[in-house]
């Protein structure tokens, strides 16, 4: 398969696919989200992979969605385009993540935010670096609620949930630890190899008992509610499109809000 903005590379059992825009802090155009579900379709359907890992090229994990593009293509979406675009790429190719049959690892460095924060907390395991960072600071320069899943609670604790979104200010890899949303974390240069040992040992394991595993797992979560609360905040962060805030920011333009303010917000 042919690949621009994603790569994809298999150590014995184990694929890495990785963001490729590193010269834009892998912000996820329409066409890499596209390619990113294209590659996951392809590891489920291969039988020779045993666990995946999602990872970022270059020193970022993801800026999180491509604001340039959303201005140039999407600043003028009503509410039915809106709603079809992000419930197809943003929810439901995060929810195929969070379902797919196989252990999945985020390898996270840099800046792990927004949309970036999302698709990184829809792996099973996250790994980080010292230098990353999570942040989701939109309610702060969209006037957004959060990203379209709000999968922050269920990883964060509601109460670290509300502090991160509220504030829009950055965790850093090691409170994120601390709070048991990150597995480990390792310097930079050990970051590529910690997340490769990781998913070398699982992929030892039969794929059928994995499976079943986190099956039964994600079973627990989505009976203490997870994936009915996702769905309604879909529909709430719908709404947040249409406010005044977020209006302003558009008409402001989308990428300029977040460059304002970029200790909080890449
Ligand atoms: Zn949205």
């Amino acid at each position: 398969m042919e690949f621009s903005f994603i790569t994809v590379q298999d150590t014995g059992a184990v694929r890495n696919i990785a963001l490729a825009r590193p010269a834009q802090r892998n912000a996820q155009s329409q066409q890499m989200l596209d390619e990113l579900m294209l590659a996951f379709d392809s590891a489920k359907n291969d039988d020779g992979i045993r666990a995946v890992i999602l990872s970022g090229e270059g020193e970022h994990f993801s800026a999180g969605h491509d604001l340039k593009q959303a201005q140039a293509e999407r600043a003028n979406f009503t509410v039915e385009e809106r709603w079809a675009y992000e419930e197809l790429r943003y929810f439901d190719y995060s929810m195929r993540i969070w379902d797919f049959p196989k252990p999945t690892i985020a390898q996270v460095q840099g800046a792990c935010v927004a949309g970036g924060f999302m698709i990184a907390n829809m792996c099973d395991l996250v790994i980080a670096s010292e230098s990353a960072y999570f942040s989701d600071p939109v309610g702060h320069t969209l006037g957004a609620a959060a990203t379209e899943v709000l999968i922050h609670p269920w990883v964060m604790g509601a109460r670290k949930a509300k502090e991160f979104l509220f504030s829009g200010e950055r965790m850093s890899a090691k409170d994120a630890h601390a709070i048991g949303m990150v597995n480990k974390v390792v310097a930079d240069s050990e970051l590529a190899q910690t997340t490769m040992e990781m998913a070398q040992r699982i992929a030892q394991a039969p794929a059928f008992g994995l499976r079943l595993i986190k099956k039964s797992i994600n079973r627990t979560v989505d009976a203490q509610g997870l994936r009915q609360a996702l769905s309604a905040h879909f529909d709430t962060h719908q709404l947040s499109h249409l406010s005044d805030g977020f209006l302003t920011a558009r008409d402001n333009g989308l990428a300029k809000a977040i460059q304002k303010n970029p200790e909080k917000a890449i």
